[in-house]
């Protein structure tokens, strides 16, 4: 029975989750909620526990929870996380708004009446561990955040971030990645020179993959420094592997926040999001490399490369363009949705395509950007800028500029490369395209696409991308084509999954030949053949792909080139399944 009823402002975003760090796959599902809080009996404030409902767009009631002692066990600004009294779902609320936060710190106020430290009671059993690291890491999450880290990121965006890598599925995908994951571990244990009897800091360890690898490779320590709730999970594979594990201590927290005892010999990390630097996490490798790595220290990746090339594709412009056609209607409802019919087409073309590209899109040679991990400073990558001369082989329209990137594992003994060159093995990063609204048409071959592809850093962790594209006049004595295009990278259209999970599925199969001796029938051996057939694969195209004195009829790569991938594909299939 509810008498006294304080409706809460604001709608929220709600993730239901089972975020229990012992359960194995938590369920997410979000949707935009209202909150209402309300007092059985209507005793006031000294009343009954109060109890909260939450609803969904339509009105109806989703969830009745009483707040209980202990229902709050995580809490910040913009991030409520909630337990039922009994058995159930945890709930994560998430504001969206001001008015979405207000009404979360009224809701905490309220489960504060119930007991003086509510978070203490129902810490999950796997934190108990490092029961202190994570009470710093509380009290750190309540307050508003003043760290390096928070100076350039908006707080939303980070509670969000961190709780999409807190989530084990997201971590899954990353493992699974089997020439991502098989390239680091070969890149690691090949070069035990680098690590044996080293001090390692894992930067954004995740699940502790990498620190594990490091550990493999003979490391003395790894600090394995993980900023979501991830690290109870990385903290628990260490424990689970001890006779490597036991070198490992993780740290939970910011990589700019946490306190670590010593200064690192080497850093791992896999920072890279698509574009290379989407996510800005590079900036925090560099932050651990200008304050805990020693001088001279190596780090793995030593270094990134953005590669970048004109793309013509059809079928793709005209998907896009199709997409907005629904707004055209004048009749919908009796309503007359055409004004939106613009902002629509811009907001379809402001996205970034995600996808696993066809070579025989690509129309011109590559150029390429290069990010020194060891030198490069965080400045430098507030605003790239990168020029763009693509010389365009035969008469097309130039849709817009595709882009991939690699990064080099530099070790002493080996050197590696992971690739996410369109042709090669697909990775999770797939390939990304800026769609150009107006393309530009090029009459003659041989003829050069100027201007520049610019990347602007925002504090929500990634960049808007300003692209120019400059091509010579359609018509002798006509005006120059120019084209701009901006882009949200945090934007992107996902195009197409069928393809990795195919991929994912067959290179889960463990290796029968031709893996390393030690571990024939394990996925390590899988992952370490994939990684090793991937760099094969990655030999001829190390500076950035297409050889573009072949005609882009048969694509931005040769048709030799083409066939040679096609088997280099082949094969890596067949060595990992
Ligand atoms: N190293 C793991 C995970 C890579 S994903 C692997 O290779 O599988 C990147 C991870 O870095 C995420 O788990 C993310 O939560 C973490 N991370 C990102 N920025 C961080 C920061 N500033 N401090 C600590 N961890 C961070």
């Amino acid at each position: 029975m509810q008498a006294a009823i304080a409706p809460l402002p604001g709608v929220l975003s709600l993730c239901e989750v089972a975020d229990d760090p012992s359960s194995p796959s938590p369920t997410t599902t979000e949707q935009r909620v209202a909150l209402r809080l309300s007092r059985a009996g209507g005793g006031g404030i000294n009343g009954s526990a109060p109890q909260l409902c939450i609803f969904d767009a339509q009105g109806a009631q989703l969830h009745s929870l009483t707040l209980s002692p202990g229902s709050v066990w995580r809490a910040s600004d913009g991030v409520l996380m909630l337990r039922p009294p009994a058995a159930g779902p945890s709930l994560l609320l998430r504001a969206l708004d001001a008015a979405g936060r207000q009404a979360l710190q009224h809701l905490l106020a309220a489960a504060a009446e119930t007991s003086a430290r509510p978070q203490d009671a129902q810490q999950p059993a796997a934190a108990a561990v490092s029961k202190q690291a994570d009470e710093r890491q509380q009290a750190s999450d309540d307050q508003q955040p003043s760290s390096h880290f928070y100076s350039k990121t908006d707080k939303g965006s980070a509670d969000l971030y961190f709780h999409y890598y807190g989530c084990l599925q997201h971590q899954q995908n990353m493992l699974q990645d089997y020439i991502r994951t098989g390239t680091y571990f070969a890149a690691i244990t090949e070069n035990r020179a680098d690590f044996e009897g080293k001090v390692v800091m894992d930067v954004g360890c995740g699940s502790g993959i990498l620190s594990l690898f490091a550990a493999q490779a003979g490391a003395r320590v790894v600090y394995a420094v993980e900023a979501s709730d991830m690290a109870h999970h990385a903290r628990a594979l260490a424990a689970a592997n001890s006779e490597i594990g036991s070198r490992i201590k993780v740290l939970h927290g910011k990589v700019e926040e946490v306190e670590v005892p010593e200064k690192v010999d080497v850093l791992v990390s896999e920072p890279m999001g698509t574009l290379l630097v989407n996510e800005r996490m590079i900036e925090s490798y560099l932050w651990a490399r200008d304050k805990l790595l020693k001088p001279g220290g190596k780090m793995f990746p030593r270094l990134g490369r953005v590669h970048l090339c004109a793309f013509s594709d059809e079928s793709l412009y005209g998907e896009v363009a199709q997409k907005s056609t629904f707004f055209q209607n004048s009749e919908f409802y009796g309503v007359d949705l055409t004004p939106l019919h613009r902002p629509a087409t811009q907001g379809y073309f402001g996205q970034v395509v995600v996808d696993q590209l066809p070579p025989n899109v690509l129309v011109s040679n590559c150029v390429s950007k290069t990010l020194d991990f060891l030198t490069c400073t965080e400045a430098e990558l507030q605003d790239i800028r990168i020029p763009l001369s693509l010389q365009v082989a035969v008469p097309c329209t130039v849709h817009g500029v595709a882009s991939w990137f690699d990064v080099l594992f530099d070790g002493s003994q080996t050197q590696r490369w992971l690739s996410t060159a369109p042709g090669l093995p697909i990775t999770h990063w797939f390939q990304l395209r800026c769609l150009m609204e107006q393309p530009v048409v090029v009459s003659q071959p041989g003829a050069t696409v100027g201007g520049e592809l610019r990347l602007v850093a925002h504090n929500r962790q990634s960049y808007d991308v300003h692209v120019t594209l400059r091509a010579p006049p359609l018509v002798p004595g006509g005006e120059e084509q120019v084209s701009h295009g901006k882009f949200d990278l945090k934007e992107p259209y996902y195009r197409q999954q069928m393809q990795w999970l195919q991929q994912m599925v067959g290179a889960a199969v463990p290796a029968a030949e031709g893996a390393a001796p030690a571990a024939a029938d394990d996925e390590a051996a899988a992952a370490a053949a994939a990684a090793a057939a991937a760099a094969a694969a990655t030999a001829p195209l190390l500076e950035g792909l297409p050889d573009l004195a072949a005609p882009p009829a048969a694509g931005g790569v040769s048709g030799e080139q083409q066939q040679q991938q096609q088997q280099q594909q082949r094969r890596q299939q067949m060595d990992v399944s």
